[in-house]
């Protein structure tokens, strides 16, 4: 394995460490090829970078066994003023304190008073659900965009020797958690007009090859973000409740952003990135922008109720050879009772223009373990596979099946997660039909038993630091997260079970784009 110091980048920025005025270590807790697969580092490193007297530099967790170092000048965290943690999976949590650790910083806000150690901050979508598995390990949480509050954050940390000592100086400011002081709510924040903030342009590109172990999942490609946020609100989705409203860049600004981006990096690939990226509303002309600059495209999964001839044409003239869909379910009665407002007629007609226009390997997502799932629904998706293999996909056909896990802030958040036995049942009820008529069908389910440790840190509560604590200081493994929950003295099941429908939550003082009860009217509907 290459170490990271070994790894030859495009567009690395270099600062002079004498000359800057704050120094930033933006941590992903995961490796190198995961988080430079994240818009989000590129994008944050790029606002602190802006500014002339602050260096921002990567912190990846390593490969091997060393001390968390920045990539840029190989600086450990303690001799940066502020960490930053960007936190996108809830898995990732142990990392965290584990970096921190390996770094010689007490992982616990409480025991840094000390301002010897540097300010650490945290942000991403879990956090702005649920941030308190995690709070202990934070003095300072961003709830929702980064924009509105990243500059006042700045200049806090340039105004104050300590900045520590006067984060109550914070309090009022939306968007910001401060964990160690008494807030009743905390609002989160947003930008309204895309088209208004930066984008990074000059991204840096990691010069290895796409097989090589260390690069990122879209290979040298240039990150586009066309949207954020999404307005269709599945009952399930923690991005369709987190990061609302629906927002969207114009088409005049990406154009000028590929332009760009694609002389800066030097790059051939644009990849788009957004959660809703088929409600684009004029993606099809986005797409064969690109086509036609000679660029290949990569995107990620698309709604079938969007796909059109010339839409699937621009994907397959760029190159791309694998599409994705998130049917979800097999039938509509339970698409419709997670609001996933599209048909199996939609999902076979988009099925059928791909393989009509040249895609090769179709890719499906389906949840299992849904509040209201009936066998009749499973049997919809063995119906729906059948009917969609008789198409014909050089590559063929795969599907990755995952159990459903409540998330905080979703009409589900009260829900149980779906006890192993029975999921394990239904994998194999769906596995042995697939396999009659399908043998070559590729088939991949995530492990029940990390979907469970997923349950526990989406809904779970302060209790749970010192767990994730015990956790980050063996190795991370399924053995010990049981010994850890058993050494607190959690019971798993009881625990990610433990909410009746419509109780408060530990995250209610999290106030985002919508009200609470509208997560109940909601859940309600479900019912009905
Ligand atoms: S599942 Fe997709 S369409 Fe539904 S809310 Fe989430 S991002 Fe939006």
């Amino acid at each position: 394995m290459k170490t990271m110091k070994l790894i030859k980048e495009r567009n690395l920025v270099r600062k002079n460490w004498r000359k800057m005025d704050l120094r930033v270590a933006l941590c992903y807790p995961n490796k190198y090829h995961i988080g430079m697969s994240s818009f989000a580092i590129h994008l944050i490193q790029h606002l602190f970078n802006s500014r002339n007297n602050v260096v921002c530099e990567r912190v990846f967790l390593p490969y091997t066994k060393a001390q968390p170092t920045s990539i840029e000048s190989n600086q450990p965290l303690k001799n940066f003023d502020l960490i930053g943690f960007s936190v996108q999976f809830e898995t990732d949590y142990p990392h965290i304190v584990k970096m921190l650790l390996d770094s010689l910083i007490p992982p616990y806000a409480r025991e840094r008073d000390d301002k010897e150690y540097p300010l650490v901050i945290g942000g991403g979508p879990c956090i702005s659900a649920n941030p308190e598995p995690i709070t202990d390990f934070f003095d300072l949480l961003v709830v929702g965009d980064i924009e509105p509050v990243l500059d006042k954050i700045i200049d806090h940390c340039l105004k104050f020797k300590n900045p520590r000592n006067r984060l109550n100086e914070l309090l009022d400011m939306p968007g910001v958690y401060l964990p160690s002081l008494n807030q009743d709510t905390i609002k989160s924040v947003w930008v309204n007009e895309m088209d208004n903030i930066l984008h990074p342009l000059q991204q840096i590109v990691p010069l290895v090859e796409r097989k090589d172990k260390v690069s990122p999942a879209f290979g040298k490609t240039f990150l586009m973000e066309i949207s954020r946020g999404c307005s269709h609100g599945c009952r399930f989705c923690l991005i369709g409740y987190t990061n609302r409203p629906y927002r969207e860049r114009s088409l005049s600004v990406l154009e000028k952003i590929v332009d760009k981006g694609i002389e800066l990096t030097g790059v051939k690939k644009v990849s788009l990135i957004g959660a809703a990226i088929s409600d684009y509303k004029r993606l099809e002309d986005l797409c064969w922008y690109i086509v036609n600059s000679g660029l290949n495209l990569s995107l990620s999964s698309l709604r079938t109720d969007r796909v059109t001839p010339s839409l699937i044409e621009a994907i397959t003239a760029s190159g791309q050879q694998t599409i994705a869909f998130a049917p979800e379910t097999g039938t509509n009665t339970l698409r419709s009772c997670t609001k996933k407002h599209m048909t199996n007629d939609d999902i076979a007609r988009a099925a059928q223009i791909s393989a009509e226009y040249g895609i090769k390997h179709l890719k499906f997502y389906y949840l299992i373990g849904l509040p209201k799932e009936e066998e009749s629904d499973l049997n919809g998706i063995i119906e729906q596979v059948k009917e969609i293999s008789q198409l014909k996909f050089k590559r063929g056909l795969s599907l990755s099946i995952n159990p459903f896990v409540p998330k905080a802030h979703t009409p589900f958040q009260w829900d149980p997660h779906p006890p192993i036995e029975i999921l394990r049942e239904k994998k194999r009820f769906l596995e042995s039909a697939l396999r009659k008529f399908a043998p070559k069908i590729e088939l991949k389910f995530l492990d029940f038993r990390w979907s469970k440790i997923q349950a526990l840190l989406s809904r779970g509560d302060r209790n749970l630091s010192k767990v994730i604590k015990t956790v980050a200081e063996g190795q991370i493994s399924l053995g010990s997260w049981r010994k850890a929950l058993s050494d607190a003295n959690i019971k798993l099941e009881e625990y990610i079970n433990r909410f009746s429908l419509y109780d408060e939550m530990p995250w209610d003082h999290i106030q985002l784009n919508f009200r609470r009860e509208s997560l109940i009217k909601e859940r309600r509907l479900v019912e009905n």
